[in-house]
């Protein structure tokens, strides 16, 4: 049973989740080929998973059978569950949520050792159409106020399983940082009359500096105050709220341009360890969205966003927030793009 904590102090929520303390460390495994028939990810292994929520699969195969090019399941070690009543509590002075929510695993492809390096365009389509099925699908729960979709590679940027997987956590509160970003977008928006988002890609197309790749839909760029080295922000160029607002012609023009940047990544970075996430908007109004919520089309922006975890942080960046970036972003743009010097 998890609990969402709320901080009083800094104004955040920290998920209390004794249950993830069990998670078996299968990073072990990504070396060990004999090994892998012990996989709950691997194709002819899905009675290990629980029960498949959505599922992409050939023509003639069943549920929770071989046959998937990708599957999604509840996660067996959730941080919250959907069963959990959507409850708080005081407790003193401090406040606390059951663990209620939805914590979803998207198996990326049924082959082991096929990572973000090896997809072809269609396995980014599918990872794309899955986790937009499965964000229309949530956005009807009224339950749930926001979901956040990540990806987890290598064990520097904490993944615990080899096989390529991602995931999908949607909670009845909307945490801090996500919040403060709406209220700032809101607020560029009131004073200009424009998306913040839609200004910062005319002027990454202006500079011309940081961008890596664009395509007709959608356009890759270190973004300029990039924290990370060789930071990546993929964003619509029309203004697309979000994926559950994208038609098929979309999120073909996406699959394509990531089946373009990820290996221009690769070829830098070699096998690197990045956490990823997809930006999705808050879902309900609440008292915590409704200062911003009857603009929130207007605000949004589709995005994707990719951090390579090459430096661990030290002392500074853990207590002031700024980190110390050694590589500018013009310059993790220039190689990006296959530039020599
Ligand atoms: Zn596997």
């Amino acid at each position: 049973m998890s609990d969402i904590r709320y901080n009083i102090l800094d104004d955040s929520y920290v998920i209390i989740s004794p249950e993830r303390l069990h998670r078996p460390e299968y990073m072990a495994w990504k070396k060990v080929k004999k090994k892998i028939l012990s996989c709950p990810f691997c194709e002819g292994n899905e009675e290990m998973t629980p029960g498949e929520i959505f599922a992409i699969r050939d023509r003639d195969s069943h549920p929770n059978q071989p046959g998937w090019s990708i599957r999604v399941v509840p996660n067996l070690y959730k941080a919250v569950q959907i069963e959990t009543p959507n409850t708080s509590r005081t407790d003193g002075i401090y406040k606390v949520f059951e663990g209620f929510g939805a914590h979803e695993v998207i198996i990326d492809t049924p082959k082991h050792f096929e990572t973000m390096r090896e997809w072809d365009k269609d396995t980014y389509t599918h990872w794309l159409l899955a986790i937009q099925s499965r964000i229309i699908d949530l956005r009807y729960d009224h339950r749930l106020s926001f979901i956040s979709i990540f990806k987890n590679e290598g064990s520097n940027a904490g993944a615990t399983q080899a096989h390529s997987h991602s995931q999908l956590i949607a909670l009845p509160i909307i945490p801090h940082k996500i919040l403060h970003r709406y209220n700032y977008l809101h607020r560029h928006y009131k004073e200009t009359g424009h998306s913040l988002i839609a200004n910062i890609i005319s002027q990454e197309q202006h500079d011309d500096k940081r961008i890596i790749n664009e395509n007709s839909d959608f356009i890759a760029f270190c973004p300029y105050a990039s924290a990370y080295p060789f930071e990546v922000m993929v964003a619509t160029k029309k203004g697309i709220s979000g994926i559950a607002k994208m038609d098929h012609q979309n999120i073909e023009q996406l699959a394509q341009l990531m089946n373009d940047l990820m290996p221009r990544m690769y070829q830098q970075l070699g096998n690197f360890d990045f956490n990823l996430s997809l930006c999705v908007s808050p879902m309900q109004k609440t008292f915590q969205t409704i200062s911003f919520f009857d603009d929130i089309d207007a605000i949004s922006h589709f995005m994707i966003h990719i951090t390579p975890r090459i430096y661990r942080h030290g002392g500074f960046e853990v207590s002031t927030g700024i980190i110390i970036n050694p590589v500018s972003p013009e310059e993790s743009a220039r190689l990006l793009r296959g530039e020599n010097a």
